[in-house]
């Protein structure tokens, strides 16, 4: 135990990255002015997983920590499709889930938004065809922006959301 805490005063901040730090500030910064404008200061969010490996969920639970604390810039991640402006639809749409989604999106208040997250959802990740996977695109609806990566990672889910709220497009 002494060893632990001598080395803990030797190295306080082992992890610090001020680059880092200066670049995710200005982004929340930016962030919280634009939810401000666009959605009153408060954007709910549904996360969805339709058949995902569960990576894109762990870094979105990232997003909650003290480090991100998005919370703090006006974004809430909630329980149920009717509170939420916005669907963050990760994983593959099986065809188990397919029904769901579509489900879970006639229920969210209109104009409802969809962001799709990762490579799974546009059939681009690790898992492309397969007799039981259906895609995003097959859902027929309007897909308001997409964040790349297999698994992105929390501050590239940041700028997605800070690129979505600025320039929403359906493709
Ligand atoms: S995009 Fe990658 S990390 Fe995300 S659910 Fe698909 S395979 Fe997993």
């Amino acid at each position: 135990m002494i060893k632990f805490w001598k080395k803990r005063l030797q190295n306080p901040i082992s992890t610090k990255n001020l680059e880092f730090n200066d670049e995710l500030k200005e982004i929340k910064k930016e962030l919280k002015s634009v939810i401000a404008k666009r959605f009153a200061g408060s954007l709910a969010i549904r996360m969805v997983s339709s058949g995902s490996c569960n990576a894109c969920e762990a870094e979105c639970n990232a997003l909650s920590n003290p480090y991100y604390d998005l919370e703090r810039l006006g974004i809430h991640f909630v329980a149920s499709p009717r509170h939420a402006d916005a669907m963050l639809l990760s994983g593959v749409v099986s065809i188990n889930m397919y029904h769901h989604v579509l489900d879970a999106y006639h229920q969210m208040p209109q104009p409802a938004h969809i962001i799709t997250l990762g490579d799974c959802p546009l059939l681009e990740g690790t898992f492309k065809q397969n007799f039981a996977i259906k895609g995003a695109k097959s859902l027929n609806l309007p897909i308001s922006h997409h964040i790349q990566g297999c698994p992105p990672e929390p501050k590239e889910i940041i700028k997605g959301l800070l690129e979505f709220i600025k320039n929403p497009k359906d493709f």
